[in-house]
């Protein structure tokens, strides 16, 4: 194979974390190339674009340095904001603590961050896919022709089902506890209230997650329920739940009364946590490709960007000689390492309450709406702690 093109970096991905690793890694100095399989970037989206505004992120990630682009979103991106997060207890009870947000326009905000990179320096592709990576060779194929590119760092910033991960043996993706599956529709004509992103939980609607209303300003709504499938009753389909949600749900199907179905999203949300290495000889990853969510609320945008924004940096860095590439996983776990794990581990202790919808009904009327801020940014505060052991969950 001869390569036809060679950078320092390629980035795989233009999504949140590979815009981001190589908007900084161009930022460095370096020859930067981001490739896309996405025709138009950003299109079809697959998330709900719920952001908390960057306090609450400082907050939510609090040793770890935020990109710039997460500071400054420019308004052409934001659908709506939010002030406050609404969950609703399987009997229905409610309970509210304030999480002012924004909801992003995915699409937008994607070539937002992809052109942000351009700026910066980096070259993009799009209608380009990566088929496989040897080494420091990377196929691909697409609206440029079929041909090979030489990178002396390759980022795999290509989300949930990584080529990257995969090829370099990082991650083994065969553990189904460790993968959501999301399913969303975008409504008009809803009768919802706009100042509030709302949660419900309970094992008709949502088995081992939870069903959501965000607002995306005057009537429109994206809904959608977040579901493991191991949990799952036998035959009952993500799209079963969700309709059983739309249509039957005492308190959220009458919001949606007379609604139209405008577009239909799904996706994969990696809530297992990061591999054990997030590098392998030249290849690093970053974002949903290494697991790099908070698993309590499916959430993955920050911290992915997070995740891009060091990934960029140390490539740059290993490319001009300042440090080993090795060097980037310990940094990004020094920087948001223990908000995945503690997240991932408050999820599986979420598990065993969500099995039984009488007792989560209990556990949520027991808690403080700041204890279950806590529990939704994936901590586990001594006195929850102590509220789970009471309804013995078998948390120790
Ligand atoms: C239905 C749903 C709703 C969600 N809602 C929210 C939410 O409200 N808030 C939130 O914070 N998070 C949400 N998430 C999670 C969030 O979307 C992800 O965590 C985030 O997009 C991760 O960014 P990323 O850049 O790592 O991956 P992605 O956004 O998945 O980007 C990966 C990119 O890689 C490209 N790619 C993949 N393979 C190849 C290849 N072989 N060659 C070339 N290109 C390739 C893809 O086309 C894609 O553009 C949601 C997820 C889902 C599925």
């Amino acid at each position: 194979m001869t390569p036809e093109r060679f950078y320092d970096i390629i980035v795989i991905g233009a999504g949140p974390a590979g815009s981001t690793a190589a908007m900084y890694a161009a930022n460095a100095g370096a020859n930067v190339l981001l490739i896309d399989k996405k025709k138009d970037i950003g299109s079809p989206i697959q998330c709900g674009g719920f952001l908390p505004h960057y306090e609450e992120l400082e907050e939510l990630l609090p040793s770890a340095q935020l990109p710039s682009t997460l500071e400054h979103i420019p308004s052409s991106c934001i659908h709506t904001s939010t002030r406050i997060h609404r969950f609703i207890a399987p009997n229905l009870e409610p309970k509210e603590f304030e999480v002012p947000a924004d909801v992003l326009d995915r699409s937008r905000f994607d070539k937002y961050l992809a052109r942000e990179a351009i700026k910066a320096g980096a070259e993009l592709m799009v209608a380009t896919r990566v088929d496989s990576i040897d080494g420091d060779m990377v196929s691909v194929r697409g609206v440029h022709g079929e041909f090979t590119i030489k990178g002396k760092v390759i980022i795999g910033a290509d989300g949930p089902t990584s080529l990257a991960a995969r090829t370099s043996g990082l991650i083994d993706r065969s553990d189904d506890m460790g993968r959501a599956v999301a399913l969303e529709y975008e409504l008009a004509g809803v009768d919802i209230d706009p100042e509030a992103v709302e949660m419900f939980f309970g094992r008709d609607y949502a088995p081992g997650g939870y069903a959501w209303i965000i607002s995306q300003g005057g009537d429109t709504a994206n809904i959608g329920v977040g579901i493991r499938q191991p949990l799952c009753e036998k035959g009952v389909s993500a799209q079963d739940y969700l309709h059983r949600f739309m249509y039957e749900h005492a308190r959220a199907a009458p919001m949606f009364k007379g609604a139209s179905i405008t577009a239909v999203i799904s996706g994969i949300v990696p809530v297992g946590g990061a591999p054990p290495q997030t590098v392998k000889g030249n290849v690093i990853i970053c974002g949903d490709a290494a697991g790099h969510l908070i698993a309590t609320n499916g959430g993955g945008i920050p911290t992915a960007m997070v995740g891009g924004k060091i990934a960029g940096e140390t490539a740059a860095e290993a490319v001009s000689g300042k440090c080993q590439l090795a060097e980037y996983d310990a940094r990004w776990r020094k920087q948001m390492g223990l908000e995945i794990k503690t997240s991932v581990y408050v999820k599986r202790l979420m598990d065993g309450l969500m099995r039984s919808d009488p007792m989560m009904s209990t556990a949520m009327k027991m808690l403080t709406p700041e204890q279950m801020k806590a529990l939704q940014r994936g901590r586990l505060p001594e006195p929850v702690k102590k509220i789970l052991q009471s309804l013995n969950t078998g948390i120790k």
